[in-house]
């Protein structure tokens, strides 16, 4: 046997072992990982030599990467036939760090050691006289901030260290490798992580059990025992590399037996397949909607299976750290449920996003950076909305379905100004023109009336609490059609949009009487109601002085509307807001009081002429401030800002004997019977 030849790492190499090993780092488990991906990366290569008709060596192995575990020894072992290395290439791949990041990443390491210390790193620096200098120079330096194992830890996380974390785990580690072409035997390459590596050649029996490829032996610590064990290394396969595309038997029982899905042609893949691979991923028990499978060239290479549940998420409540997709690259686990891959308004989308050129270990904060990421966002947006669209067109029972599951997500797109109006289009509403079926905003603007510009909308709690609805009777009599929302949020989402197509978005309770004179009313007008001679408008005018002193500090003002509607009063909205978004705003102060606001009155309605009437024969008849009150609570009611009911049944129900009582008083003119018997009305 030869002496192997004993090398030093490069210099940055040994500085990152030092903090790797030295660093408490979080998620050691994910060597493993790394191992697994440089196999199958290795196998890749070898598929592609012999897709192109090349000689390689021993044509005849199995593709496919082995695990097995010496308890005894402590040594996991990693075997896969895939390209093997030479020598050479044993002391270049595995005598640099990464070569992704391994200068970036030196590079920080020193920036942020000089950060801290305040100034960069001079000879003046204490001499680093042992090997562990590595990982100690950074903590040396202020003993309040120890910083070399957290931004050690960090810094490794953002780059791709990829072969050396297994020194998290062993300690010491053996390469034996050889290669697919050029003849050369097996070569061992070990090291302990820490003072350099060797290489030497294995000859006669050393080579004899060697084939094609190469196999990792690594002497785990101690403390990580765990890595021996059968069922932690299953799961940490079963975690991070299920997906492979080669067989992974762990001692001799396959492993990776789910195919990747996503990778397979669309016309191959059975929708119980489909179904399966959407269960296992989500634990979901219920068939998906539908799924979107798709592949994207620019601007990386992606393969995307995005299924849409067929159960309902809250978007508040809802388990906010499973939602996502997951994110692989090249069959790799990179991020489970990252949720960075889809806009908010698209949160419901669960699923598997699988890149081609992404660096594996790729973290959490580099993956918000990252451009591409971004960009592969983009194109996912950008698919699903074409497969809402085309859905909305040509099967509208199965959007409408998908609408009942998942359109509270949607009304959020108004953030996303790339796809804004896209996904406004796509926003379903019920409408005071549709009969209890849903209108999109396209619909909307094809039935919109010579003269309007505004799209219309009011929040209610039902489609009955809409249609009696006040403000609605000035729309009905122009034949406006006018959306109904029945969950506040949709004001907000709508303000946030602004406007679609040019026509902005407006409550009706904030229609002036100007805005709608354009349109001419249709159908029958409501005869005018007769109007008021000198001494019935002074009177009106003292009638409200009156209410006034009645309602106090309930009101802030109150006066004649220039917007009459089908009621004799109404509260106007508070500065430009609707009331129902003054009620969300109070729920989410978590407030009880109502601002006062302007009562508005339509001096045309028989009430207020009833009463006005009262009022110029005898101003002081009680009548009028117990009818004021009653008005006041009904308009409250209606408003949704009634917040003394027991107050106000009381009152009703007094008001309400009373008025009985007049019709049932044996001295009074009409005993026995009310205006409502009377046929003549
Ligand atoms: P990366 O995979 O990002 O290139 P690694 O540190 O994981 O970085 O691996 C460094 C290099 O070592 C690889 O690019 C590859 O050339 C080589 N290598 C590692 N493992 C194997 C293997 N099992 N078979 C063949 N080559 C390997
Ligand atoms: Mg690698």
């Amino acid at each position: 046997m030869t002496e192997g030849k004993k090398r030093k790492f490069k210099a940055e190499t040994e500085k990152v072992l030092n903090i790797l090993t030295h660093s408490l780092y979080a998620d050691r488990e994910i060597f493993l990982r790394e191992l697994l991906s440089n196999a199958s990366d290795a196998l890749d290569k070898l598929r592609f030599l012999q897709s192109r008709g090349e000689t390689v060596r021993d044509a005849g192995e199995p593709l496919e990467i082995r695990i097995s575990v010496d308890k005894i020894a402590g040594v996991l072992q990693i075997k896969d036939s895939g390209v093997g290395m030479t020598a050479a290439e044993l002391a270049d791949n595995l005598g640099t760090i990464a070569k992704s990041g391994s200068e970036d990443f030196v590079r920080d390491l020193e920036s942020a050691a000089a950060e801290k210390t305040g100034g960069t790193q001079t000879p003046a620096d204490p001499p680093r006289a042992t090997e562990d200098a590595g990982a100690t120079e950074n903590t040396d330096a202020d003993p309040d901030t120890p910083q070399a194992p957290s931004d050690g830890a960090q810094i490794i996380g953002r780059f791709g260290i990829g072969f050396y974390s297994v020194f998290m785990v062993a300690e010491s580690v053996e390469v034996v490798s050889v290669p697919a072409q050029g003849g050369e035997g097996p070569h061992l390459w070990n090291s302990d992580g820490r003072g350099g590596y060797s290489i030497r050649a294995l000859e006669g029996e050393d080579a004899a059990p060697y084939k094609r490829g190469t196999v990792i032996r690594a002497k785990i610590k101690a403390e990580d025992k765990e890595f021996l064990e059968k069922y932690r290394l299953e799961s940490v396969i079963r975690k991070h590399s299920n997906f492979l595309p080669f067989p992974i038997f762990l001692e001799d029982s396959p492993v990776n037996t789910t195919p990747a899905l996503w990778r397979e042609p669309k016309f191959s893949v059975s929708k119980d397949q489909y179904a399966d691979f959407y269960k296992q991923l989500t634990f979901d028990t219920i068939d998906p909607l539908d799924v979107i499978h798709f592949s994207a060239d620019a601007p990386i290479q992606f393969n995307a299976l995005v299924f849409i549940p067929a159960v309902e998420q809250d978007p508040f409540t809802g388990l906010r750290e499973r939602r996502g997709l997951d994110l692989y690259a090249r069959r790799v686990l990179i991020k489970r449920s990252d949720s960075g891959l889809v806009p908010d308004y698209l949160a419901f989308l669960r699923g598997v996003v699988d890149a081609e050129d992404l660096p594996l270990n790729i973290s959490r904060e580099s993956l918000q950076e990252n451009a591409l990421l971004r960009a592969v966002s983009g194109t996912i947006t950008r698919r699903v909305l074409d497969y809402l669209e085309k859905t909305a067109a040509s099967d509208k029972e199965k959007y409408e379905k998908f609408w009942a599951l998942h359109g509270k997500y949607l009304r959020f797109a108004c953030n996303d100004y790339a796809n804004r109006e896209r996904a406004a289009a796509l926003l379903r509403f019920a409408s005071s023109a549709s009969a209890g079926a849903l209108t999109g905003l396209d619909e909307y603007l094809g039935r919109m009336k010579e003269g309007q510009k505004e799209i219309w909308h009011l929040a209610a709690p039902s489609p009955q609490a809409a249609e009696v609805n006040p403000y609605m009777e000035r729309f009905r009599r122009k034949g406006i059609e006018v959306l109904y929302l029945f969950d506040a949020v949709d004001e907000f989402a709508l303000g946030g949009l602004g406007e679609y197509k040019g026509h902005p978005f407006k409550s009706v309770e904030l229609a002036d009487g100007k805005t709608l004179e354009a349109v001419p009313d249709v159908g029958e007008a409501t005869p005018p109601a007769e109007a008021l001679n000198e001494d019935e408008k002074s009177g009106l005018d003292k009638l409200i002085g009156l209410m006034r002193s009645v309602l106090g500090a309930g009101v802030r003002d109150i006066r004649l509307s220039d917007r009459p509607t089908g009621s004799p009063a109404v509260l106007a909205a508070p500065e430009g807001m609707t009331s129902s978004m003054d009620k969300l705003m109070r729920a989410m102060q978590k407030s009880e009081e109502t601002t006062p606001r302007v009562l508005e009155l339509n001096p045309d309605h028989p009430l207020i002429r009833s009463l006005l009437r009262i009022y110029l024969k005898n101003p002081d008849d009680p009548l009028i401030p117990e009818a004021v009150l009653n008005l006041f609570d009904n308009v409250r009611l209606r408003d949704g800002a009634l917040n003394d009911p027991e107050i106000a049944a009381d009152r009703g129900l007094k008001f309400l004997e009373k008025a009985v009582s007049l019709y049932s008083d044996p001295h009074g003119r009409c005993y026995g019977a009310s205006p409502y018997s009377d046929p003549r009305g």
